[in-house]
Protein backbone atom coordinates (compact mmCIF):
# COMPACT_ATOMS: atom_id res chain seq x y z
CA UNK A 1 0.00 0.00 0.00
CA UNK A 2 1.62 3.14 -0.94
CA UNK A 3 1.59 5.68 1.64
CA UNK A 4 0.07 9.16 1.05
CA UNK A 5 1.37 11.44 3.60
CA UNK A 6 -0.64 14.83 3.63
CA UNK A 7 0.09 16.19 7.10
CA UNK A 8 2.82 18.36 6.20
CA UNK A 9 1.75 21.49 8.97
CA UNK A 10 2.11 18.79 11.73
CA UNK A 11 5.41 17.62 10.57
CA UNK A 12 7.49 16.59 7.50
CA UNK A 13 9.51 13.33 6.78
CA UNK A 14 13.03 14.20 6.41
CA UNK A 15 14.17 15.10 2.73
CA UNK A 16 17.88 13.09 1.59
CA UNK A 17 19.66 16.09 1.89
CA UNK A 18 18.76 16.65 5.82
CA UNK A 19 19.32 13.26 6.40
CA UNK A 20 22.93 12.86 4.87
CA UNK A 21 24.11 15.90 6.52
CA UNK A 22 22.37 14.49 10.15
CA UNK A 23 24.85 11.42 9.15
CA UNK A 24 27.76 13.38 8.60
CA UNK A 25 27.73 15.33 11.44
CA UNK A 26 27.09 12.34 13.92
CA UNK A 27 29.66 10.65 12.27
CA UNK A 28 32.53 12.80 10.94
CA UNK A 29 31.85 16.26 12.66
CA UNK A 30 30.87 15.01 16.04
CA UNK A 31 32.84 16.94 17.84
CA UNK A 32 31.81 19.32 20.23
CA UNK A 33 31.65 22.60 18.95
CA UNK A 34 32.85 24.19 22.34
CA UNK A 35 36.20 21.94 22.40
CA UNK A 36 39.56 23.40 21.02
CA UNK A 37 41.40 20.57 19.74
CA UNK A 38 40.80 19.91 15.96
CA UNK A 39 37.25 17.57 16.33
CA UNK A 40 35.84 19.85 18.04
CA UNK A 41 37.05 23.55 15.64
CA UNK A 42 36.00 20.60 12.94
CA UNK A 43 31.72 20.61 14.64
CA UNK A 44 32.37 24.47 15.36
CA UNK A 45 33.02 25.71 11.67
CA UNK A 46 30.24 22.90 10.36
CA UNK A 47 28.17 24.80 13.33
CA UNK A 48 29.16 28.29 11.44
CA UNK A 49 28.20 27.01 8.35
CA UNK A 50 25.07 26.15 9.27
CA UNK A 51 24.41 29.73 11.09
CA UNK A 52 25.35 31.20 7.89
CA UNK A 53 22.73 28.98 5.45
CA UNK A 54 19.60 28.95 7.97
CA UNK A 55 20.54 32.81 7.92
CA UNK A 56 20.66 33.25 3.99
CA UNK A 57 17.13 30.92 3.62
CA UNK A 58 15.41 33.58 6.28
CA UNK A 59 17.30 37.44 5.06
CA UNK A 60 18.86 37.62 8.05
CA UNK A 61 22.56 38.25 9.19
CA UNK A 62 24.20 35.59 10.54
CA UNK A 63 24.79 36.83 13.28
CA UNK A 64 21.25 37.72 14.06
CA UNK A 65 20.43 33.55 14.28
CA UNK A 66 20.62 31.64 17.10
CA UNK A 67 19.48 27.84 17.38
CA UNK A 68 17.39 26.63 19.55
CA UNK A 69 15.12 23.07 19.74
CA UNK A 70 12.50 24.45 17.64
CA UNK A 71 9.30 26.43 16.81
CA UNK A 72 8.21 26.43 21.00
CA UNK A 73 11.46 27.42 22.64
CA UNK A 74 12.21 30.07 20.12
CA UNK A 75 8.97 31.71 20.66
CA UNK A 76 9.12 31.15 24.52
CA UNK A 77 12.71 33.01 24.09
CA UNK A 78 11.50 35.94 22.15
CA UNK A 79 7.89 36.05 24.01
CA UNK A 80 9.34 36.50 27.47
CA UNK A 81 13.15 38.20 26.71
CA UNK A 82 10.71 41.01 25.13
CA UNK A 83 8.30 41.09 27.93
CA UNK A 84 10.54 41.48 30.34
CA UNK A 85 13.07 43.91 28.48
CA UNK A 86 9.90 46.30 27.98
CA UNK A 87 8.27 45.83 31.40
CA UNK A 88 9.49 49.64 32.67
CA UNK A 89 7.55 50.75 29.40
CA UNK A 90 4.32 49.12 29.66
CA UNK A 91 2.53 46.05 30.01
CA UNK A 92 0.30 45.35 27.45
CA UNK A 93 0.70 42.72 24.92
CA UNK A 94 -1.26 41.94 21.48
CA UNK A 95 -1.80 38.99 19.91
CA UNK A 96 -4.44 37.06 18.07
CA UNK A 97 -6.87 34.25 19.04
CA UNK A 98 -5.47 32.31 16.12
CA UNK A 99 -2.02 31.75 17.34
CA UNK A 100 -0.36 28.31 18.43
CA UNK A 101 -0.53 27.27 21.95
CA UNK A 102 2.99 27.80 22.02
CA UNK A 103 2.47 31.64 21.48
CA UNK A 104 -0.86 31.65 23.84
CA UNK A 105 0.09 29.68 26.59
CA UNK A 106 3.43 31.94 26.87
CA UNK A 107 1.25 34.73 27.10
CA UNK A 108 -1.15 32.83 29.48
CA UNK A 109 1.86 32.60 31.01
CA UNK A 110 3.36 36.10 31.42
CA UNK A 111 -0.33 36.81 32.47
CA UNK A 112 0.24 36.00 35.58
CA UNK A 113 3.84 37.87 35.74
CA UNK A 114 1.31 40.93 35.45
CA UNK A 115 1.64 41.18 31.94
CA UNK A 116 -2.18 42.12 30.21
CA UNK A 117 -2.76 40.59 26.64
CA UNK A 118 -5.10 41.61 23.88
CA UNK A 119 -6.02 38.17 21.99
CA UNK A 120 -7.66 39.82 18.97
CA UNK A 121 -10.85 37.32 17.43
CA UNK A 122 -10.88 36.03 13.72
CA UNK A 123 -13.09 37.30 11.32
CA UNK A 124 -15.66 34.35 9.96
CA UNK A 125 -13.23 33.30 7.32
CA UNK A 126 -10.55 33.06 9.53
CA UNK A 127 -8.36 35.82 7.99
CA UNK A 128 -7.23 38.52 10.99
CA UNK A 129 -8.49 42.28 10.72
CA UNK A 130 -5.66 44.16 10.13
CA UNK A 131 -7.54 47.21 11.14
CA UNK A 132 -8.62 45.48 14.92
CA UNK A 133 -4.78 44.20 15.62
CA UNK A 134 -3.98 48.31 15.19
CA UNK A 135 -7.02 49.73 17.07
CA UNK A 136 -6.02 47.65 20.13
CA UNK A 137 -2.16 49.15 19.73
CA UNK A 138 -2.12 51.62 23.44
CA UNK A 139 0.68 53.81 24.84
CA UNK A 140 1.56 50.94 26.67
CA UNK A 141 2.07 48.23 24.34
CA UNK A 142 5.00 46.41 24.48
CA UNK A 143 4.73 43.73 22.90
CA UNK A 144 2.58 42.30 19.22
CA UNK A 145 2.74 38.54 18.25
CA UNK A 146 1.16 37.62 15.54
CA UNK A 147 2.42 34.49 13.15
CA UNK A 148 2.64 34.75 9.42
CA UNK A 149 0.88 31.45 8.42
CA UNK A 150 -1.86 29.64 10.43
CA UNK A 151 -1.18 26.37 11.14
CA UNK A 152 -4.80 24.81 11.62
CA UNK A 153 -6.53 27.18 8.46
CA UNK A 154 -3.89 28.04 6.18
CA UNK A 155 -4.78 32.07 6.67
CA UNK A 156 -2.13 34.56 6.11
CA UNK A 157 -2.09 37.06 8.73
CA UNK A 158 -1.54 40.72 7.90
CA UNK A 159 1.68 40.79 10.11
CA UNK A 160 3.92 42.90 7.87
CA UNK A 161 1.66 45.95 7.88
CA UNK A 162 0.82 45.70 11.75
CA UNK A 163 4.52 45.10 12.81
CA UNK A 164 4.39 48.58 10.53
CA UNK A 165 1.79 50.45 12.21
CA UNK A 166 2.97 48.74 15.77
CA UNK A 167 6.50 50.86 15.02
CA UNK A 168 4.78 54.13 13.86
CA UNK A 169 2.44 54.38 16.80
CA UNK A 170 4.94 52.71 19.53
CA UNK A 171 8.84 53.18 18.36
CA UNK A 172 10.12 51.26 21.25
CA UNK A 173 7.31 48.17 21.01
CA UNK A 174 8.56 44.67 19.61
CA UNK A 175 7.27 42.56 17.20
CA UNK A 176 7.68 38.75 17.25
CA UNK A 177 6.57 36.70 13.83
CA UNK A 178 5.89 33.14 14.53
CA UNK A 179 7.01 32.50 11.06
CA UNK A 180 6.86 28.22 11.97
CA UNK A 181 4.16 27.83 9.02
CA UNK A 182 5.81 30.35 6.41
CA UNK A 183 9.40 30.04 6.27
CA UNK A 184 10.79 28.27 3.24
CA UNK A 185 6.24 27.93 2.27
CA UNK A 186 5.81 31.35 1.47
CA UNK A 187 7.43 34.78 0.88
CA UNK A 188 8.87 36.47 4.60
CA UNK A 189 8.91 40.36 5.00
CA UNK A 190 10.73 40.76 8.21
CA UNK A 191 11.83 44.60 7.73
CA UNK A 192 10.04 45.82 10.67
CA UNK A 193 10.26 42.28 12.93
CA UNK A 194 12.08 41.99 15.68
CA UNK A 195 11.95 38.27 16.52
CA UNK A 196 11.23 35.50 14.07
CA UNK A 197 10.85 31.74 14.93
CA UNK A 198 11.50 29.31 12.79
CA UNK A 199 11.08 25.66 13.19
CA UNK A 200 13.71 23.02 11.22
CA UNK A 201 10.56 19.81 11.39
CA UNK A 202 8.42 21.97 9.07
CA UNK A 203 10.68 21.72 6.13
CA UNK A 204 11.73 18.55 5.83
CA UNK A 205 14.55 18.39 8.61
CA UNK A 206 14.88 16.69 12.05
CA UNK A 207 12.80 17.31 14.97
CA UNK A 208 14.16 19.27 17.80
CA UNK A 209 15.81 22.12 15.97
CA UNK A 210 14.81 25.57 14.95
CA UNK A 211 16.04 28.95 14.99
CA UNK A 212 15.14 32.55 16.57
CA UNK A 213 16.02 35.36 14.76
CA UNK A 214 16.55 38.33 17.19
CA UNK A 215 17.31 41.95 15.49
CA UNK A 216 20.64 43.22 15.19
CA UNK A 217 21.37 45.47 18.85
CA UNK A 218 18.45 43.82 20.57
CA UNK A 219 19.33 42.33 24.09
CA UNK A 220 17.31 40.18 25.82
CA UNK A 221 16.98 37.37 28.80
CA UNK A 222 18.05 34.12 28.02
CA UNK A 223 15.47 31.44 28.28
CA UNK A 224 17.88 28.94 29.16
CA UNK A 225 21.03 29.51 31.37
CA UNK A 226 24.54 27.42 31.51
CA UNK A 227 27.97 27.36 29.43
CA UNK A 228 27.11 30.52 27.39
CA UNK A 229 26.59 28.69 23.52
CA UNK A 230 24.82 30.29 20.93
CA UNK A 231 26.43 33.59 22.35
CA UNK A 232 25.36 33.59 25.71
CA UNK A 233 21.20 33.36 24.36
CA UNK A 234 20.86 29.67 24.02
CA UNK A 235 22.78 27.51 26.84
CA UNK A 236 23.49 23.80 26.27
CA UNK A 237 25.65 21.65 23.73
CA UNK A 238 24.50 22.24 20.30
CA UNK A 239 22.62 19.60 18.51
CA UNK A 240 25.17 19.38 15.33
CA UNK A 241 23.40 16.99 13.72
CA UNK A 242 19.94 18.45 13.77
CA UNK A 243 21.28 21.74 13.26
CA UNK A 244 23.10 20.61 9.87
CA UNK A 245 19.97 18.89 8.82
CA UNK A 246 17.79 21.93 9.58
CA UNK A 247 20.85 24.03 7.34
CA UNK A 248 20.62 21.57 4.38
CA UNK A 249 16.92 21.52 4.45
CA UNK A 250 16.81 25.09 4.66
CA UNK A 251 19.07 25.51 1.74
CA UNK A 252 17.13 23.28 -0.45
CA UNK A 253 13.57 24.77 0.20
CA UNK A 254 14.38 28.33 0.07
CA UNK A 255 16.08 28.29 -3.15
CA UNK A 256 13.33 25.77 -4.66
CA UNK A 257 10.70 28.29 -2.67
CA UNK A 258 9.41 30.39 -6.10
CA UNK A 259 8.88 26.62 -7.55
CA UNK A 260 7.09 25.23 -3.76
CA UNK A 261 4.43 28.22 -3.84
CA UNK A 262 2.95 27.96 -7.61
CA UNK A 263 2.98 24.08 -7.00
CA UNK A 264 0.89 24.46 -3.41
CA UNK A 265 -1.34 26.76 -5.45
CA UNK A 266 -2.37 24.34 -8.19
CA UNK A 267 -2.16 21.34 -5.93
CA UNK A 268 -5.22 23.06 -3.54
CA UNK A 269 -7.11 24.16 -6.72
CA UNK A 270 -6.90 20.46 -7.64
CA UNK A 271 -7.98 19.38 -4.23
CA UNK A 272 -10.75 22.06 -4.10
CA UNK A 273 -12.05 21.22 -8.08
CA UNK A 274 -12.25 17.66 -7.41
CA UNK A 275 -13.99 17.59 -4.28
CA UNK A 276 -16.63 20.11 -5.71
CA UNK A 277 -17.25 18.35 -9.18
CA UNK A 278 -17.76 15.40 -6.86
CA UNK A 279 -20.61 16.38 -5.39
CA UNK A 280 -19.59 16.16 -1.84
CA UNK A 281 -20.77 19.06 -0.10
CA UNK A 282 -18.49 20.89 2.24
CA UNK A 283 -17.91 24.16 4.03
CA UNK A 284 -14.57 25.89 4.02
CA UNK A 285 -12.79 27.09 7.07
CA UNK A 286 -9.49 28.61 4.94
CA UNK A 287 -9.96 31.81 4.16
CA UNK A 288 -9.65 33.48 0.19
CA UNK A 289 -6.30 35.01 1.51
CA UNK A 290 -4.03 31.85 2.87
CA UNK A 291 -1.45 29.50 1.70
CA UNK A 292 -1.53 27.48 -0.94
CA UNK A 293 0.25 24.53 1.66
CA UNK A 294 -3.12 24.21 4.03
CA UNK A 295 -6.44 23.74 3.36
CA UNK A 296 -9.03 22.75 5.97
CA UNK A 297 -12.57 21.73 4.87
CA UNK A 298 -15.50 20.27 6.78
CA UNK A 299 -17.40 18.03 5.08
CA UNK A 300 -20.62 18.39 6.94
CA UNK A 301 -22.01 14.59 7.65
CA UNK A 302 -18.91 12.78 9.47
CA UNK A 303 -17.05 13.64 12.02
CA UNK A 304 -12.96 14.00 11.50
CA UNK A 305 -11.80 11.50 13.82
CA UNK A 306 -14.14 8.86 12.33
CA UNK A 307 -12.93 10.03 8.48
CA UNK A 308 -8.99 10.26 10.17
CA UNK A 309 -8.89 7.00 10.94
CA UNK A 310 -10.63 5.21 8.55
CA UNK A 311 -8.21 7.57 5.81
CA UNK A 312 -5.22 6.31 7.68
CA UNK A 313 -6.47 2.60 7.03
CA UNK A 314 -6.28 3.63 3.22
CA UNK A 315 -3.11 4.70 3.86
CA UNK A 316 -3.51 8.10 3.35
CA UNK A 317 -2.67 10.57 6.52
CA UNK A 318 -4.56 13.89 7.06
CA UNK A 319 -5.25 15.69 10.25
CA UNK A 320 -8.34 17.08 12.16
CA UNK A 321 -6.39 20.45 13.24
CA UNK A 322 -3.11 20.92 15.11
CA UNK A 323 -1.17 17.99 16.08
CA UNK A 324 -0.62 19.37 19.07
CA UNK A 325 -4.15 19.72 20.15
CA UNK A 326 -4.17 16.46 20.58
CA UNK A 327 -8.28 15.70 20.15
CA UNK A 328 -8.90 19.04 21.71
CA UNK A 329 -11.75 21.32 20.06
CA UNK A 330 -10.08 23.53 18.24
CA UNK A 331 -9.22 26.45 19.58
CA UNK A 332 -9.05 28.56 16.16
CA UNK A 333 -12.20 27.03 14.69
CA UNK A 334 -13.72 27.76 17.81
CA UNK A 335 -12.50 31.46 17.60
CA UNK A 336 -13.86 31.74 13.62
CA UNK A 337 -17.47 30.86 15.04
CA UNK A 338 -17.21 27.88 13.39
CA UNK A 339 -20.01 25.88 14.14
CA UNK A 340 -19.45 22.94 16.73
CA UNK A 341 -20.57 20.37 14.10
CA UNK A 342 -18.36 21.41 11.21
CA UNK A 343 -15.37 21.85 14.11
CA UNK A 344 -15.78 18.29 14.76
CA UNK A 345 -16.05 17.33 11.15
CA UNK A 346 -13.29 19.74 10.08
CA UNK A 347 -10.08 18.59 8.53
CA UNK A 348 -6.75 19.64 7.56
CA UNK A 349 -5.41 18.47 4.48
CA UNK A 350 -1.49 20.03 4.27
CA UNK A 351 1.50 19.99 1.10
CA UNK A 352 5.07 19.32 0.65
CA UNK A 353 7.57 19.68 -2.16
CA UNK A 354 6.83 16.19 -2.90
CA UNK A 355 3.46 15.78 -2.74
CA UNK A 356 1.97 14.76 -6.00
CA UNK A 357 -1.38 15.28 -8.37
CA UNK A 358 -1.92 11.69 -7.85
CA UNK A 359 -1.61 12.28 -4.21
CA UNK A 360 -4.18 14.62 -3.90
CA UNK A 361 -6.62 12.94 -6.59
CA UNK A 362 -6.16 9.54 -4.28
CA UNK A 363 -7.48 11.40 -1.09
CA UNK A 364 -10.32 13.08 -3.21
CA UNK A 365 -11.34 9.90 -4.37
CA UNK A 366 -11.61 7.85 -1.29
CA UNK A 367 -12.41 11.01 0.53
CA UNK A 368 -15.65 11.17 -1.99
CA UNK A 369 -16.55 7.61 -1.32
CA UNK A 370 -16.39 8.01 2.33
N1 LIG B 1 3.96 27.75 15.63
C1 LIG B 1 3.23 27.19 14.65
C2 LIG B 1 2.45 28.05 13.72
C3 LIG B 1 3.24 25.80 14.50
O1 LIG B 1 2.54 25.24 13.51
C4 LIG B 1 4.01 25.02 15.40
C5 LIG B 1 3.99 23.54 15.32
O2 LIG B 1 2.99 22.95 14.93
C6 LIG B 1 4.76 25.66 16.39
C7 LIG B 1 4.71 27.02 16.48
C8 LIG B 1 5.65 24.89 17.33
O3 LIG B 1 6.79 24.47 16.66
P1 LIG B 1 7.67 23.22 17.19
O4 LIG B 1 6.86 21.99 16.91
O5 LIG B 1 8.94 23.27 16.40
O6 LIG B 1 7.90 23.43 18.64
Amino acid sequence: MKEIYLDNAATTAVIPEALSAAENAMQVCYGNAGSVHDKGRQAGALLNECRKTVAAAMGVDSGCVTFTSGGTESINTALRGAAFKNKHLGKHIITSAVEHDATLNTLRALEQDGFEVTVIAPEKDGSVSLEKIVSAIREDTILMSLMGVCNETGAFLPYAEAAAELKKRNSKALFHLDAVQLFCKAEMDLKNVDFCSVSAHKIGALKGSGALYIKKGLVIRPLIYGGGQESGMRSGTEAIPQIAAFAAAAKKRSEALSESIAHYGKLKKLLLDTIKASGVYFEFNTPENSSGHIVNISPCKLRSEVLIRILSDKGIYVSGGSACARGKKSHVLSAMKVSPKNIDAALRVSFCPETSDADVLAFCDAFAKL
